[in-house]
């Protein structure tokens, strides 16, 4: 990180700091004394929000975390703030995290016990990645956080630690060139922030996203939710209101299958990895009809049908809901653009920030620590690369290939 930290400085001239307006963006720290009963009074202002244990807070918002859990697709913002976590100093990390509200629960129980500062950006309530991604969590929600916390007036140095996640939506040199605060990309994982900021390093697990099962099951759950909500309609349609409690369940079972088996079931596409998942419950339905004596062709076909219909809805969205394949739903619904990368190697100068920002594992260095896109295969197509890349050495192949088309054409 300090090899990253050190090419951010190199590659782009500080922000002009001369004559700044009082608390402007690229004022420096002020110093100690300089209006200190004023800041006493602000400081002392900020709340203090502490992770309350008791057994009351946990059953009141209960609904709220189960409606998160299985609608995780639906916004649910919270207020942006500046969260004093223990008791910071003026020397003690500022972190700023998105304003989905599990996001921001999950990230102050990660903080327990460290004494931080934690700015909620207004990202339109979703989480990190999607709100990155989808140009909600941008340089703008940064400044906006920064100018109406005041943060810069309660901590001496100039220094972020954003979300790795943000990459596709945050370049690091615009932010400094327009805010005067240097960012560094923490960890991807909340749960290893406090190991972060103790070692400031950040090993090779730390920028990966790891996808275990903790996670792939809740996103079965999340699929699931969102599924279930936008299509049991159809089956209700066909087959009458009796069958939508059950298309809800076949739902559910695939939706653990295909997400609980990417990595082990066969098939090339998801499609056919939910079709595979989708066997043993066409095989369970139709021995518990012979079982109860109603295994009529009708029967069977109807529910075959219905399997079928809830294997190709998971087969389709999983990719989506899942961080480390193409999200289809960006490219359908957001017009989000294909990416086929190169990279250029004379304009590459091995500063890695392309692979510390990557969640999956698609560079290597090579001869002269010029970077190699080595593994293309697994690309998300997330753009942090690109974004981040200060020499532009990496190229969107695919845009390439347009612009040529259009100028020959
Ligand atoms: S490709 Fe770009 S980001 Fe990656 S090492 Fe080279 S210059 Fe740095
Ligand atoms: S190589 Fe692919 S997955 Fe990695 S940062 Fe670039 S676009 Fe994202």
């Amino acid at each position: 990180m300090r090899g990253f930290e050190k090419t951010l400085g190199r590659l782009r001239p500080r922000p002009s700091t001369q004559d700044p307006s009082p608390g402007s963006l690229h004022s420096p720290p002020s110093p100690r004394g300089r209006g200190q009963n004023n800041l006493e009074t602000f400081d002392a202002a900020i709340p203090r929000e502490g992770r309350e244990l008791k057994a009351w807070t946990f059953f009141r918002e209960l609904p709220k975390r189960l409606f998160q859990v299985v609608f995780r697709v639906v916004p649910y913002p919270t207020r942006p703030r500046l969260i004093r976590i223990g008791n910071p100093g003026r020397r003690s990390p500022v972190l700023v995290t998105t304003n989905y509200d599990l996001t921001v629960r999950r990230v102050r129980r990660a903080l327990d016990g460290v004494d931080c500062w934690l700015l909620v950006a207004p990202a339109g309530g979703v989480d990190v990645w999607c709100a990155a991604s989808g140009g909600r969590l941008t340089i703008a929600s940064v400044i906006s956080i920064l100018k109406t916390t005041r943060i810069g007036e309660l901590v001496d140095h100039r220094r972020l630690i954003l979300p790795q996640l943000c990459a596709t939506g945050i370049n690091l040199f615009e932010l400094r060139r327009r805010t005067g605060w240097a960012g560094v990309f923490g960890p991807v994982q909340a749960e290893d922030i406090p190991e972060y900021l103790r070692t400031r390093r950040k090993p090779e697990a730390m920028m990966r996203v790891p996808f275990a099962i903790r996670e792939r099951s809740e996103m079965a759950i999340a699929m699931w939710g969102s599924l279930t909500l936008r299509y049991t309609l159809f089956p209700w349609l066909a087959f009458g209101w009796r069958v939508a409690p059950w298309f809800a369940l076949l739902l559910a079972l695939i939706c653990l299958g295909v997400s609980l088996g990417c990595f082990v079931l066969p098939g090339k596409t998801f499609v056919q990895k939910a079709g595979f998942a989708a066997l043993p419950v066409i095989l369970g339905l139709v021995g518990s009809l012979a079982f109860l004596g109603q295994a009529s062709p009708f029967l069977i076909v109807k529910w075959t049908v219905l399997v079928g219909l809830a294997a190709f809805l998971a087969g389709t969205a999983f990719p989506s809901y899942s961080p480390l394949w193409a999200c289809g739903y960006s490219k359908l619904f957001y017009g989000a653009s294909d990416l086929k990368l190169a990279i250029v190697e004379e304009q590459c100068i091995g500063c890695k920030i392309c692979d510390l920002v990557c969640p999956v594992e698609c560079f290597a260095a090579g001869e002269n620590r010029k970077m190699l896109f080595v593994n293309p295969d697994i690309c998300v197509g997330c753009g942090a690369c690109v974004i981040q890349c200060p020499t532009d050495a990496i190229i969107n192949q695919v845009a390439e290939d347009h612009r040529l088309q259009t100028a020959c054409g």
